[in-house]
């Protein structure tokens, strides 16, 4: 694709001045077109064939190949083609599992891709950055990455990190003087540069270059971000299997030696005996079932709203212990609505739905009286200019475009103006101080045309009320501020749950076109406090229930106000509401003191972001593992530091999501107990897939040994064993990476994350299932020719019985939590039982069909003994089954139940 050359700064400076609103979508759609997406050009993948082809590059083939050769060296043609053929099937499968893996690491790429705000038609609108197009106008806050390349034409304490340009990480100031053209990149303060990272501050910009045109788009390759899809355990189970290979083949060769030497067997069928045990042992197929079982899990995560960006978080979110949780969106909708409003001497009721601007102020119930239009209109300024958000209707609805609270504010303020003109049509703004989590307050300088100036500032109020001298009176006269008055309110409104804003303003001169925050100390007049409800989420509630009976704690960390967040917590049901911890009291405990509070608290109000790497760190130090919700630029070292770091999709900054393992979508609250539930599925079907396939293979290989030493007749062809492997690899062992959670996934204690892998359960498990498999395969072979069956009738029999014991096994797996006697777990999926039929089908034809039987060496078995191994089968579930049983009477009892218990005897 020919690289479109992106308009000139300066060219791009006139644009805007002819089009101070932004592109029409017309000329946007017109200009995507020439421009092309503003898109990084796609990283080249390999090529089809070699990613077949590197499947083959595996120990165990090479073994398998070798062993082709050898067999075809001696002319045991059949051999070698069964040989080949697992070696093609083995390679085929690898090769659609992993295309089905990137598939769905591809579309979850595609969930992340960022969003930019952009003026168009003289409105905000919130574009996929993709279609951005150069003279698009961008708005950027604080923890954006910049979507294309910039020219600034409003800057307000902007800092940039380019470290991915330039390599210098210390973050540079941006301002809007241009800069000659040709001093260096680092040195072109009036740009920002796509990909690079905005730190503080907010700024508007020009696009002047997008996609592949930029300068990160110049440097190309650099920014592929292909993940592997591997974590931790998985790299550890192909480390084992690598070493188990080795093992074996170790073992193989001993017996190849004793065989020959101390035996006496002849060579060719002593060597199909080695191979044919080497490969039912060797769990070749397991780290590709593995690798399909963490993709379903993405998939099935991203199904719930959970992306997953960084594939360990997986494994973590199964194990997490405690979640750290925004109040605001996340257990609330964040649909916010003025409720309340109260000025020094009265309190009102506001009435009215969602964002729709209409609605009316009471009083005691009444109308107000005229006189308090004045005060009333007091508050609708400060509500419309100390604001950044913009209304909508859209089909009926109103919605709001920005910070919901401030699209509540604004709807307010459209309810007091009524049809009057809006306040943001007499003033224009000339200065701002953006609202910061840590400052809790944001402030704004206006002028209108007849020569006014004011300041009009709205916040947290500890943080106005502080800057206010005076307050103003329904009479319009300023009086001396009531602090005690003002305090017991702010508690009055936020022990009802809702979120209190304070307004104040002060008149300046003309000539101050600056604001500091200088300009707001101590000077300002108080106005009143605006309460405004946000209705909690009510699946939120579901879900914070479901992590207590999981054995999860879940606390909430806000930034609002003490009362405010004692009253949510309550209604979603937080198990200590009553002893809330601000930010103040964290500040005055040391580590240690910190440390045993958050055993105690589960809410903390009033922190700022740095509070939250320090209760982080907190209850890591107790041995929990923690997840951590952030959206701000401010969380990420919090993000980074906590087990599994949650950044919100829809309000977060990129920072944020950067800094993540997961992105909720939804920024709901029951996407990250949805995402936990998903997480301890995968460590389950992980563990599931390992249980069935070691003693299954095990199982296989012991009984070719003991035959072996015992100088017997093999119970199972070689080849036999081959093609056994052939089907169950292909079938099913894959099967149990599609397992749904187990019912009680979350009614269990969350898994220590130190726990071993290969725990003594599992190590029992595999040595009573091979254990029982030798037995069951001797067991039918000698009785087979006791009853004086030819020895591939007795062969047959004892293939077909191993059969039937895998897949009596694989519905035993699937359980291993719980009971598999319920009708629930007999029914199985739909997956199983393709598998089953698939394997029985196979089965049949090579049993029944005279073609495959001359192959296989097999011979038609009688509807009796079919019976016989059915039996066999179901004896053996029965004995694993009974004892798992006995394994279950015998575990602690769940704490989950009886907390639930707990819960419903207090309510
Ligand atoms: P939360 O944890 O609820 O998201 P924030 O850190 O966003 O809390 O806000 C903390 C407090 O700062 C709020 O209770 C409110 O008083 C104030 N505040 C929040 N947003 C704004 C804003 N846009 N302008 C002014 N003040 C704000
Ligand atoms: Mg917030």
């Amino acid at each position: 694709m020919p690289v479109v050359h992106a308009l000139d700064a300066a060219d791009a400076l006139e644009l805007v001045a002819s089009t101070p609103d932004g592109l029409s979508s017309e000329e946007a759609t017109r200009r995507l077109n020439i421009y092309g997406p503003n898109r990084s050009p796609e990283p080249k993948k390999r090529s089809t064939v070699l990613r077949f082809l590197a499947h083959f590059h595996n120990v165990l083939i090479y073994v398998l190949i070798g062993s082709a050769i050898v067999t075809a060296a001696l002319q045991h043609w059949v051999d070698t083609g069964v040989i080949m053929a697992v070696v093609l099937v083995n390679a085929v499968i690898g090769f659609l599992q992993e295309g089905r893996a990137e598939r769905a690491m591809e579309a979850i790429r595609d969930m992340l891709a960022p969003h930019a705000t952009v003026l168009r038609n003289g409105h905000r609108r919130s574009v996929d950055a993709a279609d951005l197009v150069p003279g698009d106008i961008v708005l950027i806050d604080a923890g954006s990455r910049v979507p294309a390349d910039l020219r600034l034409i409003e800057a307000r304490g902007l800092k940039a990190e380019e470290a991915i340009l330039t390599g210098e990480s210390v973050s540079v100031d941006k301002g809007i003087d241009p800069v000659g053209k040709e001093v260096a990149l680092g040195d072109k303060t009036s740009m920002l540069f796509s990909g690079t990272l905005v730190v503080s501050g907010a700024a508007r910009g020009v696009v002047v270059a997008t996609g592949p045109a930029t300068e990160i788009g110049q440097i190309s390759d650099m920014l592929t971000g292909v993940q592997t899809l591997t974590t931790p355990l998985l790299r550890q189970m192909d480390v084992f299997a690598r070493w188990l290979t080795l093992f074996i083949l170790l073992v193989a060769a001993s017996l190849l030696v004793y065989g020959y030497f101390v035996g006496h067997m002849p060579f060719a069928e002593l060597f199909m005996a080695v191979v044919g045990l080497s490969v039912a042992a060797i769990p070749e197929g397991l780290p590709a079932v593995l690798t399909i079982t963490l993709a379903v899990g993405v998939q099935a995560m991203a199904r719930r709203n959970a992306i997953v960006r960084r594939l360990p978080a997986i494994e973590t979110l199964g194990a997490v212990s405690v979640i750290c949780t925004d109040k605001t969106g996340t257990l609330t909708r964040n649909e916010m609505m003025a409720a309340s409003l109260i000025s020094s001497e009265h309190h009102y009721v506001v009435e009215g739905d969602g964002y729709a601007p209409e609605g009316e102020l009471r009083r005691r119930g009444a109308s107000v009286p005229e006189p308090e239009n004045a005060i009333l209109s007091e508050f609708a300024n400060a509500a419309a200019l100390c604001n950044d958000a913009t209304l909508r209707r859209a089909e009926g609805e109103w919605h709001a475009e920005g910070d919901p609270m401030e699209g509540a504010l604004l709807a307010l303020a459209g309810k007091i103006a009524g049809d009057t003109e809006t306040p943001s049509a007499l003033w224009s703004r000339t200065d701002t101080i953006p609202f910061d989590a840590a400052h809790r307050y944001m402030a704004v300088l206006h002028h209108d045309h007849e020569g006014h100036a004011a300041i009009h500032v709205k916040g947290a109020p500890e943080a106005v009320l502080d800057m206010c001298a005076t307050q103003r009176g329904s009479d319009g006269e300023a009086a001396p501020i009531d602090a005690a008055y003002w305090h017991g309110m702010v508690e009055h409104l936020a022990a009802e749950g809702q979120r209190v804003i304070a307004v104040a303003n002060r008149p300046v001169r003309q000539s101050q076109t600056i604001l500091n925050a200088s300009d707001l100390d101590g000077r300002l007049t108080l106005i009143g406090l605006i309460g405004l409800i946000d209705p909690p989420r009510p699946e939120a509630i579901d879900a914070v229930a479901e992590c207590h009976a999981a054995g999860i704690d879940v606390k909430m960390i806000t930034g609002d106000h003490a009362a405010t967040a004692r009253a949510i917590a309550a209604v979603i049901g937080l198990k200590h509401c009553e002893e809330v911890l601000t930010g103040a009291d964290l500040e005055a405990m040391d580590e240690t003191a910190l440390s045993a509070a958050v055993a105690e608290v589960d809410v903390f109000a009033r922190t700022s972001p740095a509070h939250k790497l320090r209760l982080v760190n907190a209850l890591q130090s107790r041995g929990l593992t923690v997840a951590m919700t952030g959206d701000g630029v401010n969380d990420a070292p919090a993000l980074k530091r906590a087990d599994a770091g949650i950044a919100m999709g829809r309000k977060g900054s990129e920072a944020a999501r950067e800094a993540a393992d997961l992105v909720l979508a939804d920024d709901n609250f029951a996407s990250i107990v949805a995402a936990v539930r998903e997480g301890r599925t995968v460590f389950d079907n992980i563990k599931k897939v390992i249980s069935w396939t070691l003693p299954t293979s095990f199982g296989e290989a012991a009984t070719i040994i003991v035959a072996l030493f015992a100088g017997l007749a093999l119970p199972v062809t070689a080849v036999q064993i081959l093609w056994i492997n052939l089907v169950t690899a292909a079938t099913l062992g894959l099967a149990l990476a599609f397992e749904p959670s187990e019912p009680g996934t979350m009614r269990r204690q969350p898994r220590q994350r130190s726990a071993p892998l290969l725990s003594g359960g599992l190590v029992w498990h595999i040595v009573l299932v091979s254990a029982l498999f030798l037995a069951a395969g001797f067991g039918v072979f000698f009785y087979a020719l006791d009853r004086g069956y030819p020895l591939v009738l007795a062969q047959t029999i004892a293939m077909n019985t191993l059969i039937v014991l895998e897949l009596f096994h694989l519905f035993f797996v699937r359980n291993i939590h719980g009971t598999s006697l319920t009708w629930k777990a007999a029914r199985g999926t739909k997956v199983i039982w393709a598998c089953v039929v698939t394997v029985v089908a196979a089965q049949g034809a090579i049993t029944y069909l005279p073609p495959l039987q001359s192959v296989f060496g097999t011979q038609a078995v009688s509807v009796f003994d079919g019976l016989l191994i059915l039996a066999i089968g179901i004896l053996f579930f029965a004995l694993i089954e009974t004892e798992k049983q006995m394994r279950l009477a015998l575990r602690s009892p769940e704490p989950g139940k009886s907390r639930t218990r707990d819960a419903q005897a207090r309510s």
